[in-house]
């Protein structure tokens, strides 16, 4: 399983299995609208030449996306999940609050 227990925070979107501090393997996840996704698995004998900040930084450019550069993240102060920020109304209420609480939230009003 891939979520907020088994992944730690590695940059921008990108986040990656705790397994790598104790067996140098395990999965290099994106967070994408409260979701994880899988982006690849590396195995120990990927980071035998090569750090495992290089190997994820090639794994995201391999990707074609930005995922490690975009930190414009905003965590919703209801659920707790971090969204994109279009997906997030800080704007409007005097609490961050994601488009999936954002009913709710208006009907607690
Ligand atoms: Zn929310």
């Amino acid at each position: 399983m891939n979520n907020y227990n088994t992944l730690d925070h590695h940059e921008g979107m990108v986040w990656i299995s705790k397994l790598f501090k104790t067996e140098n393997r395990g999965n290099i996840c994106v967070l994408l609208n409260g979701e994880f996704q899988v982006l690849a698995y590396v195995s120990p004998d990927m980071l035998e030449t090569r750090d495992l900040d290089t190997v994820v930084a090639d794994i995201v450019a391999a990707n074609g996306t930005s995922y490690k550069l975009q930190t414009n993240l905003i965590t919703c102060s209801i659920c707790g999940i971090t969204y994109d920020e279009t997906l997030v109304n800080i704007v409007d209420y005097p609490d961050d609050v994601c488009k999936h609480c954002e009913k709710n939230y208006l009907d607690e009003q």
